[in-house]
């Protein structure tokens, strides 16, 4: 795949692992995710940290497989220090995106967090906007907001 190769930004340098997503590409829902962190980074798998480990956990709670969902993020390599991907940077990386979800035509896509509003909106697709699962487990709220909104993916993955 490109992205293992792809220097088109900058944020290539001084990576280990570009992390493009996984999952199977005939599913229905994808999780989209602003970029990967430092864990992902370390093997090239998207959510394996704690916020990883933290969304599996919430979907298994609600019955939803992580393995049936893709999961990725808007741009494909850690930033440095973790700060917000810049402009460029997102708008160089968006055409992987915008690749995969074409390929997978998910029915759902669900936006973890505020900043992955720059996901492509595509018609026929329909999008959710959750807590970002690293805010969900840290701040006792934003967890049961967090967890009624996977609940609510999952009547509606139901539904389909
Ligand atoms: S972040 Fe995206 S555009 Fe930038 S180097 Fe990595 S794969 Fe290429």
């Amino acid at each position: 795949m490109q992205i293992y190769g792809c220097k088109k930004c900058r944020l290539w340098q001084g990576t280990k692992h570009a992390v493009p997503g996984e999952g199977p590409l005939n599913a229905k829902v994808m999780f989209v995710g602003q970029n990967p962190g430092a864990d992902e980074n370390e093997v090239g798998r998207p959510f394996i940290g704690r916020a990883g480990k933290f969304l599996s956990k919430t979907l298994a709670e609600n019955g939803i497989k992580r393995e049936d969902i893709f999961i990725t993020n808007i741009v494909k390599h850690v930033s440095p220090k973790n700060r917000k991907p810049f402009d460029d940077e997102v708008k160089a990386c968006l055409p992987y995106l915008i690749t995969q979800i074409k390929t997978i035509k998910p029915e759902i896509i669900v936006l973890l967090g505020a900043s992955a509003k720059e996901t492509p909106r595509i018609e026929g697709i329909e999008y959710i906007q959750v807590i970002h699962p690293s805010a969900a487990m840290r701040f006792t709220k934003m967890g049961e907001r967090f967890r009624q909104q996977i609940a609510e993916l999952a009547k509606r993955i139901q539904q389909n």
